[in-house]
C-alpha cells in the first residue's frame, strides 16, 4: 500500500494553488460571491490549462485523468475557490462523465470539446418540486412528435441553469412502465423556445446560480436522447450520481482544509487573558479533532477514487464519502468559528462564507439521509 503522491500529482496541485492565486485571490472571491456573480473568465482560464477536461477522454479534447488525479485537483480547486468547484462537480464531472460514458459519437464530439475548454457549460435538471429524494417520482414528460420530443413540466433547484448552453434534463417517456423503468435523459439547449428559467433566491453558494426552469412544449431533436430511450436511471443517472459524491467529498474536504487554516491563522494571533487563545487546551482540542475529521475524510475520498480507478464497486464507499465529507466539513466550519468567535461571523471573514455553502452539502447530490439508506442497502440491511 502506498500513500505518496507521484512528482506529477504534486505537482498538479501546486500548479492549480498557484493559478487561483493569481486569478481568484480570498479578496475577489469574496467580491464575487456578495456579487451573486460567477467569474467566467477564470473559468475559461481553468478551460484553458486543461483543468476542465480532466474527466473527459483525450480523443474529446480532454485529458482522460484517473478519478484519483480528479479528487485530488477538486480538493486544491475547492480549497481556493468553492463556487469554482462546484461548478466544476457539475458541468466538467457529472456534465463531462455521463456524455463520456452513454453519448453517441456525434454528442461527444459535439458536447464534450466546449465542456473541457471551459467555452461551454452543462447544468443537470433532476430535480422537480414534487421529486427530491425520491427523484424517480419525477412528472416531467417527453412525448414523440415526429423527428422531436416535446418537453413539459418543471425542474427546480437546477445549478447554473442560466449559466449553461446545455441542461441535461430527466424526464418520463414511459408514464405506463414502473417508476424507474420509464426515465429518459435529453441534452436541452437553453435557448430553445418554450424554456423559462428563474433564479431562485439561498442562503449559500452565491458564486453558482439555483434556478427553477420551465417546460412548456419544448422541441427538443430526437437526437438528444443521452443514453438508452427509458434507461436513464440504471446508466446516465446512476454513474452521474457516483461520479458526483466522490467530487463533493474532495469538494468538502478542500473547503474544509481551507475553513481550519483560516481559523488557525487568526487563533493564533490572538489573545485573550494575556496568551494566545491556541494555548488553551479546549481551543487546541478543537484544532486535532479538526484536522482528524479533515483527514479522515480525505482517506476515504482517494480510497473510494481509487476503487473506481480499478474498476472495483464503489457504491457503498460513494455514499460514504458522501455523507461523512458533508457532515465534516459542517462540523469543522462550526468548530472554526467557534474557536475565532465573533470575528468570524462578520461578512469581512471568509468562515462566515463557509458556514453558508458548507450547509447545502448534506442536502444537495443527495441528503445524508439518503446517503444512509444506501448505504445500509449496500450492507445488506
Ligand atoms: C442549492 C441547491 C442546489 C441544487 N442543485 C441541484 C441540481 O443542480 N440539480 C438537481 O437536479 N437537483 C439539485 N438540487 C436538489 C437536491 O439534490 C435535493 O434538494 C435533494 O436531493 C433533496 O431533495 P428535497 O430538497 O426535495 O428534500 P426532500 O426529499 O423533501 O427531503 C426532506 C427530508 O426528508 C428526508 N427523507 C426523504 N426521504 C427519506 C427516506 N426515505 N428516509 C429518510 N429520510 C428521508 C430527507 O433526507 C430530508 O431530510 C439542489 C438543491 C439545492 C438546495
Amino acid at each position: 500500500m502506498d500513500f505518496a503522491l507521484t512528482d506529477e500529482q504534486r505537482m498538479m496541485q501546486e500548479s492549480v494553488r498557484a493559478l487561483m492565486a493569481r486569478e481568484a485571490p480570498p479578496e475577489k472571491i469574496r467580491e464575487w460571491d456578495q456579487a451573486h456573480e460567477f467569474p467566467d473568465e477564470v473559468w475559461r482560464k481553468l478551460g484553458a490549462q486543461g483543468w476542465l477536461g480532466l474527466t473527459i477522454p483525450e480523443e474529446f479534447g480532454g485529458t482522460g485523468a484517473s478519478v484519483l488525479d480528479t479528487v485530488l485537483f477538486s480538493e486544491q480547486l475547492s480549497y481556493c475557490a468553492t463556487g469554482l468547484s462546484a461548478a466544476f462537480q457539475r458541468s466538467a464531472c457529472y456534465g463531462g462523465t455521463v456524455i463520456s460514458r452513454v453519448g453517441t459519437q456525434e454528442q461527444k464530439e459535439t458536447y464534450l470539446p466546449p465542456i473541457a475548454s471551459g467555452e461551454s457549460m452543462v447544468a443537470v435538471a433532476l430535480t422537480e418540486p414534487g421529486a427530491g429524494s425520491d427523484a424517480a417520482a419525477l412528472q416531467t414528460r417527453a412525448t414523440r412528435d415526429g423527428d422531436h420530443y416535446l418537453i413539459n413540466g418543471q425542474k427546480v433547484y437546477t445549478s447554473g441553469a442560466d449559466q449553461a448552453d446545455w441542461l441535461i434534463v430527466a424526464v418520463r417517456t414511459d408514464p405506463s412502465a414502473p417508476a424507474r423503468e420509464g426515465i429518459s435523459t435529453f441534452i436541452v439547449p437553453t435557448d430553445l423556445d418554450g424554456l423559462e428559467i428563474r433564479r431562485m433566491d439561498k442562503l449559500g453558494n452565491w458564486m453558482v446560480s439555483t434556478c427553477e426552469v420551465y417546460f412548456d412544449d419544448v422541441a427538443v431533436p430526437a437526437e438528444n436522447l443521452l443514453g438508452d430511450l427509458n434507461g436513464a436511471w440504471q446508466s446516465t443517472l446512476s454513474s452521474g450520481l457516483d461520479a458526483e459524491r466522490l467530487i463533493i467529498g474532495s469538494h468538502c474536504t478542500g473547503s474544509a482544509q481551507r475553513a481550519f487554516d483560516v481559523a488557525r491563522d487568526y487563533a493564533v494571533s490572538r489573545e485573550q487573558f494575556g496568551r494566545p487563545i491556541t494555548s488553551f487546551q479546549m481551543i487546541k482540542q478543537k484544532f486535532a479533532d479538526m484536522a482528524a475529521s479533515i483527514q479522515g475524510a480525505r482517506l476515504m475520498t482517494q480510497h473510494a477514487a481509487w476503487l473506481v480507478d480499478q474498476g472495483l464497486p464503489a457504491r457503498k464507499e460513494s455514499s460514504m464519502v458522501k455523507m461523512v465529507a458533508s457532515e465534516m466539513w459542517n462540523d469543522v466550519v462550526y468548530e472554526a468559528m467557534q474557536a475565532c468567535g465573533g470575528w468570524s461571523y462578520m461578512m469581512e471573514s471568509e468562515l462566515q462564507r463557509q458556514y453558508r455553502d458548507a450547509r447545502l452539502y448534506t442536502i444537495g447530490g443527495g441528503t445524508s439521509e439518503i446517503q444512509r439508506l444506501i448505504i445500509a442497502k449496500e450492507l445488506g440491511l
